[in-house]
């Protein structure tokens, strides 16, 4: 099998995600064989570093050898069963450990598949919990300007990206949006903190003229991820956990894409000291191996739905593989390598060396911004480095930085003209500041003309 064969055949049959199909007349999509590590490589023997964790879901490299003992071992024992009405050691072994590692007060742990559906979960439980309660004029929810939170359409209503949404915003549920704390829209002179702090002055109104009206605030803490990578201060969420408590508003904390150490800590809630009412756990749960996803909550939550089976007040709500046992079994997996290889406190160092692989593109005149949480490094190319004026998307400078980065070993996919490391952790030094190089020679190419 040769490179060249196997895109034939996948042009004939295959419709791609997040594809302009026409795309691939010009570039197709890239053949993997096989993975190890961060390597991924093609039929014909190159390989590339998967900077991005394909589509930041991987944490511990491909063909992680525990991992894969763990799915051998549980395959062995039984591949799924239905979760209502029945249980399994791994559902039971994984709820316990992500109540002890999340935030204190998170106590009871509802499983779906991916990503969009755990937030469509949180948003049917936060307005289900307000009815229970004989609140049903809660039934709004705020989200923040540039979130992302799925694909699917309740989770598209409360994300903001345009690209994404705007097609089908005439079947979209309408949701009141706050303005980001986005550090990236700080005025000259202003901190990331104070511009949090003015940000949320207007989440503050909404919430205090419009709170009868309102379930939830759902957000995406420290990231913007799909948004562009743009971050923000932690002093935000802080202050919303305060004004959602005092106006009886949930917090749906959506850390799908920042959980599991990707801002430096295990779960970014924990910068703001905070406990959200849901957190919703996908992507790096399984470390890049299974869809599972899950929705964890409270006591009083939970305690909203406990009654006998003729008032309707459960959560009849299911998905076919709830809580599938091998995808359990490598979230279990994944939670070992946390604990036993220290893994937070080690990429500590790697995160270090992020920073310095391309601390000298702050310089550059077509760089409008390096930025950096944790594990999670963007790089911005603007057309006017001083008013930060974009360069148009339909020049896709982005994509001329990926395609370099495909003939040096490295998989750079972009968001807009936004290119970013969000790498598997077992990535070296090395590895590293070959990343930087790299990200430094597309640019250049990237800019020109
Ligand atoms: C990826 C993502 C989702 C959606 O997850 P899927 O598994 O792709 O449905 C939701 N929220 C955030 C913040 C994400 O990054």
């Amino acid at each position: 099998m040769r490179n060249a064969d196997l895109v034939a055949r996948d042009i004939k049959s295959v419709w791609h995600p997040c594809t302009q199909m026409k795309d691939y007349e010009t570039l197709g999509p890239v053949p993997i064989k096989r993975g190890k590590g961060v390597w991924l490589e093609d039929f014909e023997g190159n390989r590339f570093i998967d900077a991005v964790s394909s589509w930041w879901v991987n944490l511990f490299g491909h063909a992680n050898p525990r991992i894969n003992a763990a799915i051998q071992e549980q395959i062995g024992e039984l591949e799924h069963v239905i979760l209502a009405g029945f249980t399994h050691e791994p559902v039971v072994n994984l709820s316990e450990r992500l109540i002890e590692v999340t935030p204190e007060g998170l106590n009871k742990c509802f499983y779906a598949d991916n990503g969009s559906s755990a937030v469509e979960a949180a948003l049917k439980m936060s307005y289900h919990y307000w009815k229970n309660h004989g609140k049903p004029a809660k039934k709004n929810f705020v989200n923040l300007s540039n979130s992302y939170h799925g694909e699917t359409l309740g989770a598209l209503a409360l994300g903001d990206v345009p690209l994404y949404k705007s097609t089908y915003a005439p079947l979209l549920m309408e949701v009141i949006t706050a303005p980001s704390p986005d550090a990236y829209n700080k005025e000259a002179g202003e901190t990331d903190e104070d511009f949090a702090l003015r940000q949320f002055e207007v989440m503050e109104k909404i919430l205090a003229e419009q709170h009868d009206e309102i379930c939830a605030v759902v957000t995406e803490p420290l990231i913007q991820c799909a948004g562009g990578m743009r971050m923000h201060h932690p002093i935000y969420h802080t202050k919303l956990r305060e004004a959602c408590d005092r106006y009886g508003v949930h917090l749906i904390a959506d850390e799908i894409a920042v959980g599991f150490g990707r801002t430096g800590t295990m779960f970014a809630s924990e910068q703001s000291n905070i406990t959200p009412d849901f957190m919703c756990l996908s992507k790096g749960l399984t470390a890049g191996y299974l869809p599972l996803s899950v929705v964890l909550t409270t006591n009083d939550v939970f305690d909203a739905f406990y009654d006998n089976y003729e008032t309707l007040k459960a959560f009849l709500h299911s998905h076919s593989y709830t809580g599938n046992p091998i995808g359990c079994a490598v979230a279990l997996a994944t939670l070992d390598i946390f604990r036993d290889d220290n893994v937070i406190e080690n990429n500590k160092h790697l995160s270090r060396v992020m920073a310095e692989s391309v601390s000298h593109l702050a310089d550059h005149p077509h760089v409008g911004d390096v930025r950096q949480q944790g594990m999670t490094l963007a790089i911005e190319m603007v057309k006017n480095k001083a008013t930060k004026e974009p360069f148009p998307f339909a020049e896709r400078r982005g994509m001329r930085v990926f395609k370099h980065g495909l003939t040096r070993e490295a998989l750079l996919r972009p968001l807009g003209n936004v290119s970013y490391f969000m790498p598997p952790y077992v990535i070296t030094e090395e590895q590293i500041r070959h990343l930087g190089q790299v990200v430094t020679e597309g640019i250049d190419i990237a800019v020109r003309d």
